[in-house]
């Protein structure tokens, strides 16, 4: 790919200009001008493999033309674009389209409700609603869960980082062990059930648990399908909202449209965002049970809720992706593919390093924050962004775009492989 990609010289320009909470040009420090599929092309005319596709933002891919044509098409013809939460063709379309096409066919139901465009937005008006319903307070959510950055949803994440820079106590949630968190044996479920059942276990009757099926920045760690379902009858059975947020692992990255219908779970409350444009527009929304929507008009709102332009695109990748299961038998196809390619790499440094993932969501866990960081850096330099999750950053967090083509996918891995060996030999000498 034309030679080592170094760091851009013009990016002095974006540390006179641009605040110092830029994270994602620190590590990728050059400037990419263009991008289509899985490849985006550096400013000096380098490729770049994707392999965070917007932390699970371009499941599609970048610029994916069929969905870009109907984008287009849609300016073209002066429709609205911007009409507030105002009623359009646009919105009808999609919320038609979604139903019969995702919501139909796997016996769901649920109304819409669309929020800022944020994802961090709608974990709020989820949270908020729970409270509104229940008249309690507390929110359950998990050790390493992520929710986003406003007050509410980062109460609810654990990363201890970014909780801090919050500048204010946060409060309303209660974290109980995720799936795993105390070793495979055992079932962290238990303690939930007893610490809400037993009338003194100092925790309070949630009004919500909310949990992801997979946790992405936590460090793709996978909860069973057994331990959902536990999860969601404790929440049940004390009255509790169920809520999935399924912001980075919905929209077909796990295998299915939904993350969580390999465990055919019935959450009260889903949360969308990230790849719900198929196309990196801003677009986030709430499926809530119909007796649940007890919203008054107006409660919250929000200036860009459902933009047209973002529910256009949305409509376009449904129709193109969901009509039939091709598309996902293609997603499980590839996973087990980078499965197998990454387990084979794990096993030759016999240190420990284990590979996580479902579908096509998957963590190389290095062990080690220095190994994981330099592997990283090495394949930038080779032509491949990865991100690195997990609470120490120790895991490389392989995420390509669910349309990417096998060629692309391998020379990305191949770069992954080079990388990881190059550390291993560089920091623990033979
Ligand atoms: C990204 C993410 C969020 C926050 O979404 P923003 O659009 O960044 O506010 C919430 N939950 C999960 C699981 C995420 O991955």
């Amino acid at each position: 790919m034309g030679g080592a990609i170094r760091g851009s010289r013009k990016m002095q320009a974006f540390q006179g200009l641009e605040s110092n909470v830029r994270s994602y040009s620190r590590s990728f420090p050059v400037i990419f001008s263009r991008a289509r599929g899985s490849i985006m092309l550096t400013e000096d005319g380098h490729k770049v493999i994707d392999f965070l596709s917007g932390a699970g933002t371009l499941n599609y891919g970048h610029n994916n033309h069929e969905i870009k044509a109907a984008i287009i098409d849609y300016l073209a013809s002066d429709a609205v674009v911007h009409g507030l939460d105002m009623a359009t063709p646009a919105k009808l379309e999609f919320m038609e389209t979604f139903r019969s096409i995702i919501l139909r066919d796997r016996g769901l139901e649920y109304r819409f409700q669309f929020t800022g465009p944020t994802g961090a937005n709608a974990i709020e008006a989820a949270l908020k609603l729970a409270r509104k319903v229940t008249g309690r307070q507390a929110i359950i959510s998990f050790t390493r869960g992520y929710h986003g950055m406003s007050l509410g949803a980062i109460a609810a994440s654990g990363n201890r980082f970014y909780r801090s820079a919050s500048g204010v106590s946060l409060s309303g949630a209660t974290f109980m062990p995720y799936d795993g968190y105390l070793g495979p044996t055992v079932d962290t479920a238990d303690y939930l059930r007893k610490a809400l059942m037993d009338e003194s276990s100092g925790t309070d009757r949630p009004a919500a648990i909310l949990v992801e099926t997979v946790q992405g920045e936590g460090g793709i760690n996978i909860a069973s399908k057994q331990w959902l379902q536990s999860v969601q009858k404790i929440a049940n059975s004390v009255g509790a909202l169920f809520i999935v947020d399924d912001i980075q692992m919905g929209c077909g990255r796990t295998g299915e449209f939904f993350s969580f219908e390999f465990a055919a779970l019935s959450p009260d409350i889903v949360v969308l965002s990230k790849s719900l444009s198929g196309y990196g527009l801003p677009l986030s929304m709430l499926l809530i049970k119909e007796q649940l929507d007890a919203w008054r008009p107006g409660e919250h709102t929000g200036t860009f809720r459902g933009n047209n332009l973002a529910l256009v695109s949305a409509t376009a990748a449904i129709n193109l992706y969901w009509r039939c299961s091709t598309f996902s038998q293609g997603v499980h196809h590839m996973g087990k593919l980078i499965r197998c390619r990454l387990e084979g790499i794990a096993s030759k440094y016999a240190n420990g390093m284990t590979v996580r993932g479902r579908g096509m969501a998957f963590g190389f866990d290095c062990r080690a924050p220095e190994i994981a960081a330099t592997a990283a850096r090495k394949a930038f330099e080779k032509g491949l962004i990865v991100e690195r999750c997990g609470p120490g950053d120790e895991v490389v967090k392989v995420l390509p775009a669910l349309t990417i083509d096998l060629e692309t996918l391998n020379q990305g891995l191949e770069i992954l492989e080079e990388s990881l060996t190059e550390t291993v030999e560089q920091i623990r000498p033979h």
